[in-house]
């Protein structure tokens, strides 16, 4: 079901138990601020999620609390994982779905990257 993004954080959402450790991923890249993994249900050859640490539903509440290091930290986060799989030269996609036109499944904020073929255009109509 969509999430609600103006609902407030709730801590047993599927990404909160990944980042205590109660479940598992396939993780790509962990630092102080953030966590990237593989998406469990790939859309593209390469689907990697990022997410911040901190307990924020979407981008809007996310843009609007976090610290300026909590921004800057996932942010960097975000670019290193894809510089880190070497994706600058070949290109790739970030998408970040918030609230319920988005489609977004998972109440705590994640960046979806995507790469490793042509992505065509940017929304399937
Ligand atoms: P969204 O629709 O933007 O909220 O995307 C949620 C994403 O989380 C989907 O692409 C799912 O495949 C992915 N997902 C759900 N559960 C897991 C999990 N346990 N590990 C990795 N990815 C997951």
């Amino acid at each position: 079901m969509a999430v609600d993004a103006t609902q407030p954080y709730d801590d047993q959402n599927i990404f909160a138990k990944i980042l205590r450790g109660e479940i598992p991923c396939k993780k790509v890249r962990e630092d102080e601020w953030s966590l990237a993994f593989h998406d469990i249900n790939p859309q593209a050859p390469l689907h990697i999620l990022v997410i911040p640490k901190g307990q924020y539903v979407s981008w809007d509440d996310f843009s609007a609390k976090a610290s300026e290091a909590e921004i800057a930290g996932f942010v960097r986060a975000v670019g290193a994982v894809a510089r880190d799989a070497g994706l600058v030269a070949p290109g790739y996609r970030l998408l970040a779905n918030a609230g319920t036109d988005s489609h977004q499944e998972v109440p705590h904020l994640h960046v979806h990257l995507f790469a490793g073929r042509p992505l065509g255009p940017m929304l399937a109509i």
